[in-house]
């Protein structure tokens, strides 16, 4: 095994350091694979209910009217995610979209959304118009206020309360702590705080940004209460496997409205061609709980391996996870470029490209990537970024299997020593 690893240029002492790294962790594995193991039931569960066919795994053109695939796809997440109804389609471009798309369905000019949790992902702060953008809700005449979360990322509930006014329309609660430093609310917290919300005002709108978090936990969002959880289909749910697409699960009254916002008034979900995409769609769902697993076990061994280093790592290797998002301090520039130029070069594809920092729009220092994907961009498969700024902090994720995310972890560290840093 060890010779295996040294033809990928994993040093004996780099990859016994790792040996060392996972012993103990047997216990935490143990409790990454009942979830999955509990969530590939549902999943199975859900389109056995369903009937999924061979006949399904067809697909459509044009207006893609009587698509009997996508419709049973949609049952089927409405089913594991026990909502109503559900959205699946690859006309969602990204997490972003269906965001926006839940978002502008329910928001009219002179409603607010609140966020109770702090700042949004960064993408969403031109969709708000926090940052001003052409066509955000800003400009539609929807107002945003946002409660920041108190120190130990505790819910500010008293300014929370004091924030729900009259125009209050939708609360957005964003499930992983995204590229920022706070943690990952759990469901269960989630659930508090949608509880909380609606005893203040019982006709408010909870929607959940659910991006990475599919199947780390036995619940969702949507177990506690929320009217609509949204995501991306090239992340979890996708299981690797979606070339495409976003989904929106919820009631069957919010559903609807973000259909009829997708197509047009009075098409809704009738139309959209699934264009040859429901196979992928199924069979990524289906295996999703799994490699969901499996980026769960890399992100434990990353911080195992690099807090037995010395790094700062969050969440630590035994914390509890409800995404797929693994932080380590690498303290050094030399360091968060080692570390992505592993990554980088234990992909299947582009493991020849030399990641460089470049600016990014939205961040004021140069930001490193390191994604060598087979869907572009696809952070279910194993990943890397960082912007150059103390405490040089990179954020890693992903993995379609166990042992790629294990031997992309163990090259990080070899480039790591490559540069100098000393075991
Ligand atoms: C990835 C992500 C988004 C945006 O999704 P894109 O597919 O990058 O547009 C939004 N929120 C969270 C928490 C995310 O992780």
């Amino acid at each position: 095994m060890q010779q295996a690893y040294e033809k990928l240029g994993i040093s004996r002492e780099v990859y016994e350091r790792g040996q060392q790294a996972l012993q103990g962790l047997e216990n935490v594995f143990r409790e990454i694979d009942e979830i999955a193991e509990y969530n590939q039931l549902k999943v199975l569960d859900a389109m056995i209910r369903q009937g999924v066919a061979d006949y399904h795994l067809g697909g459509t053109t044009g207006y893609g009217h009587n698509d009997l695939g996508r419709d049973a796809l949609e049952q089927v997440y409405a089913a594991v995610f026990h909502t109503e109804d559900a959205l699946v389609r690859p006309q969602i471009t990204c997490g972003t979209h269906a965001l926006y798309l839940a978002l502008s369905a329910h928001l009219k000019a002179g409603d607010e959304l609140l966020s109770p949790v702090g700042a949004p992902y960064d993408t969403l702060e031109e969709v708000i118009g926090i940052r001003p953008s052409m066509g955000s809700l800003a400009e539609n005449g929807i107002t945003y206020r946002q409660v920041d979360l108190l120190p130990g990322d505790a819910f500010d509930w008293e300014g929370i309360r004091a924030a729900i006014g009259p125009r209050t329309r939708l609360a957005t609660i964003q499930r992983s702590r995204g590229y920022s430093g706070r943690k990952t609310f759990s469901p269960r917290e989630i659930g508090e705080l949608i509880r909380f919300m609606k005893a203040v005002k019982p006709d408010l709108t909870v929607m959940v940004d659910n991006c990475y978090g599919e199947f780390t936990d036995l619940k969702e969002p949507s177990d506690y209460g929320a009217d609509m959880i949204v995501g991306s289909l090239i992340k979890n749910p996708g299981g690797g496997l979606a070339a495409s697409g976003g989904y929106i699960a919820g009631s069957r009254e919010a559903v609807e409205r973000c259909a009829h916002r997708l197509t047009a008034p009075g098409l809704g979900k009738e139309i959209g061609a699934s264009l040859g995409m429901n196979p992928s769609f199924f069979q990524g769902f289906f295996l999703a709980p799994t490699v969901v697993a499996a980026a769960k076990k890399g992100a434990v061994f990353a911080a195992a391996l690099y807090e037995s280093l010395g790094f700062g790592v969050s969440p630590g290797p035994r914390d509890p996870r409800y995404d797929i998002i693994q932080a380590i301090d690498l303290r050094t520039p030399e360091n968060l470029l080692a570390f992505c130029k592993g990554i980088q070069g234990a992909a299947p594809v582009d493991s020849f490209v030399d990641p460089e920092p470049s600016p990014m729009a939205g961040y004021g220092d140069p930001v490193i990537m390191a994604a060598g994907t087979f869907i572009q961009g696809s952070s279910i498969e194993l990943s890397a970024d960082g912007p150059l700024r103390p405490p040089y902090r990179v954020f890693f994720q992903g993995g379609l299997s166990w042992f790629h995310a294990k031997a992309g972890i163990l090259l990080s560290l070899q480039k790591l020593v490559d540069a100098g840093f000393s075991l």
